[in-house]
């Protein structure tokens, strides 16, 4: 199976996919975790995509298209991709999506949700310290490792991202509707509620 999933910054897509993907044997593709690893190594590509990270606009699409070249000929969840039309034209092109979920979250929620999330520096896990708090302040639960917030999630990069998502990736979700594979989700919910929901999209049988 191969599934989508859009949503604006915070919606919850990297928690869900990471769940998803688990339950149903599915590979997590995070093009925005790809991305962090590479500006982590010092890569050419890191070095060309954090400034664009950084002021919260989208890593030119030549770039990402060529980081996820030989990537997606097996099942997977795509967290993060594609973001802009061009993107969903080339996923089309090499990959058939059998279906996309939305969630959907508004701007408020957004800014509210990504000041207080916080990241593991060691193993990339996300914490949200109104919602889902890690054991001891400033410590990963899984690993150990320190926890830090992202350059991007100060509120004025988050709402150039929300700006972005609503300019870029909103005719992506249009795109997928015409194609019949569009799902919304109210991604308020709890993480509980909402991956129950996704589940019964995607495996309706069980
Ligand atoms: P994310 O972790 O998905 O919020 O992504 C963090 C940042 O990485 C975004 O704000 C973009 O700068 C970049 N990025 C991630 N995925 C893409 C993509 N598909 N196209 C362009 N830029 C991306």
């Amino acid at each position: 199976m191969k599934v989508v999933l859009l949503g604006p910054p915070g919606a919850g897509k990297g928690t869900q996919a990471g769940l998803l993907a688990e339950r149903l044997g599915l590979e997590h593709i995070s093009t925005g975790d790809l991305l962090r690893e590479e500006v982590h190594k010092r890569t050419e590509l890191g070095r060309k995509a954090k400034g664009y990270m950084d002021r919260g606009e989208l890593v030119p699409d030549d770039l990402i298209i060529e980081m996820l070249a030989g990537r997606l000929n097996r099942d997977f969840i795509l967290d993060g991709f594609p973001r802009n039309l061009r993107q969903a034209e080339a996923l089309a092109e090499v990959a058939e999506v059998d279906r996309v979920l939305d969630l959907e979250l508004t701007e408020e929620e957004v800014v509210r949700r990504l000041s207080a999330r916080r990241v593991c520096e060691g193993c990339g896990r996300n914490y949200n310290l109104l919602t889902n708090p890690p054991v001891t302040e400033g410590v990963c639960d899984a690993c150990g490792g320190r926890l830090i917030q992202r350059e991007d999630d100060r509120p004025e990069v988050i709402r150039r991202r929300y700006r972005v998502y609503e300019e870029e990736t909103a005719p992506v979700k249009e795109f997928y509707r015409r194609l019949g594979l569009l799902a919304e989700l109210d991604g308020a919910r709890s993480i509980e509620e909402v991956f129950q929901e996704a589940l019964q999209l995607l495996e309706p049988s069980r």
